[in-house]
């Protein structure tokens, strides 16, 4: 594998896209059958192959077998079952409505493939974010290449491993590598580039892709910690004034200190379920970050850390400085950082002053702050009175706004984004009138 990915230069990835291209010309993708027939062959992967992926997710994350099973394997699982039961009903054109102008005629949005897509993903959730997006490609009747992370390399070289022998290699393929690969892919022509990872990195891929005016959806990041935190202290709060906060704020951190406790014990280094934090580099990232003088006195829980086994304990940080790297930064990572604001609308121009993150979230049973929350806070989901769990609704797009994305995914929404939605119009030869042809007689302009 290693040979393979040194050796895969621009002219391998022309006559790779080359090869999908002529794939992809003969049909094949488009027919119901051979997606019905993908789909089912993901779905028996990752029902046959299981253990191998857990093992892949531990030797890169530490990942706990029943963390990734909820939030990889299920969410693919569950990917595959709606796409296998729902596709007819995709596929099928939509009836729309025709004007007077048009009559007689009918008129129907035709869902179609938009030829070879290559899909880029990141090692957070390095199955997961790496399956769902080549499963709407798929679902939508595509030819994809899947680009995994290299900073998650057991998982990206099982999924190299496990595509050659579940699906149509005509079709499906898998380039391992990091920026050389990467770039030598984004240097051909797509009909999609679908990203998930860092806006800096997005810019790149969009800059790329804007040579060949190839439309992109781009799922980045942003600092959604920075808001949870806040939105949790307004439970406590409950909109609340600053001396409020000055006395919630221990009730809050004693809140979060047990939480964490229960999830890991007293000494969260010895927990089983906790991961480690990816790699060396972004150890010492997130090492940095929680070393940097104006934050260093701010731990109130946690702060341990182990460099040797790459991981750090879940650590809150109360009030740190506005111009901190914890607060210009995008952590991603187990660091909280708390800020007490002196009421609600201060939180929301706090929030709205930095860029729109791809998640907010809100602690309350107040209804009117909840919806005064929806309307002011721009981002690309929300959850209210919970974190994260928006993502597992697939009737939800899931996407970034401004600086955490464009275009979304998950459920039907995989499958609109990787279909051009085409426009037809029928109508018959009877009805035509000579109205709109020239000469443009003063008798036709009175109609
Ligand atoms: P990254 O941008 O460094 O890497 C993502 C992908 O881009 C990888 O496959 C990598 O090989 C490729 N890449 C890296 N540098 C490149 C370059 N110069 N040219 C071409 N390709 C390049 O991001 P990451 O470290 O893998 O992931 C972290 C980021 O991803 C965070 O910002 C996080 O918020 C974001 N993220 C977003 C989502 C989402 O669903 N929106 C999910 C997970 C992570």
């Amino acid at each position: 594998m290693e040979e393979e990915k040194k050796t895969f230069d621009a002219n391998e990835a022309a006559l790779l896209v080359k090869e999908l291209n002529e794939s992809f010309r003969t049909g094949k993708t488009k027919s119901y059958e051979w997606r019905v027939s993908q789909l089912k062959s993901i779905e028996k992967m990752v029902v046959e192959r299981e253990k191998d992926i857990y093992e892949a997710l531990y030797k890169d994350l530490s990942k706990p077998e029943f963390e990734a099973f909820v939030s990889e394997i299920a969410m693919v699982k569950s990917s595959c079952k709606e796409a296998l039961k729902e596709l007819k009903h995709w596929m099928k054109p939509e009836k729309a409505k025709t004007s007077m102008e048009t009559y007689p005629s009918s008129a129907e949005i035709v869902s179609e493939p938009l030829g070879a897509v290559l899909v880029i993903s990141t090692w957070n959730y390095p199955f997961a974010l790496s399956v769902k997006p080549v499963i709407g490609a798929i679902t939508a009747g595509n030819a994809t290449v899947l680009k995994p992370s290299e900073i998650a390399p057991a998982t990206s070289s099982l999924l190299s491993k496990l595509f050659e022998e579940y699906l149509d290699r005509s079709a499906v393929r898998v380039v391992e590598g990091d920026v050389p690969q990467t770039t030598a892919l984004l240097e051909q022509k797509w009909d999609k580039i679908f990203y998930t990872g860092s806006p800096r990195v997005g810019r790149i891929i969009m800059t790329a892709a804007a040579k060949h005016l190839t439309p992109v959806v781009l799922e980045l990041g942003g600092n959604a910690q920075l808001l949870l935190i806040l939105m949790l202290t307004y439970k406590l709060l409950q909109g609340g004034s600053l001396e409020a906060s000055g006395r919630f704020c221990p009730k809050l951190i004693d809140a979060l200190r047990k939480g964490i406790e229960e999830c890991f014990g007293t000494d969260p280094m010895e927990s089983k379920d906790i991961s480690r934090i990816v790699s060396s580099n972004h150890f010492s990232r997130l090492q940095s970050l929680m070393d940097e003088y104006k934050v260093y006195n701010k731990i109130v829980v946690g702060g341990q850390r182990n460099q040797k086994e790459l991981k750090i304990a879940p650590t809150i940080f109360l009030d740190v400085p506005g111009d901190s790297q914890l607060m210009q930064e995008e952590i991603f990572g187990p660091l909280l950082p708390i800020i007490t604001v002196e009421n609600v609308k201060d939180s929301i121009d706090l929030i709205n002053s930095k860029p729109k993150p791809l998640a907010a979230y809100l602690f309350t049973n107040n209804d009117k702050l909840k919806n005064y929350f929806v309307q002011s806070v721009s981002s690309g989901g929300m959850a209210i009175n919970d974190t994260v769990l928006h993502v597992t609704v697939s009737s939800l797009p899931f996407g970034g706004v401004g600086e955490s994305g464009m275009g979304s995914y998950h459920g039907k929404f995989s499958f609109d984004a990787f279909s051009h939605k085409k426009a037809v119009l029928y109508r018959s030869f009877s009805g035509d009138s000579s109205v709109r042809y020239p000469p443009y007689t003063p008798e036709k302009q009175k109609l």
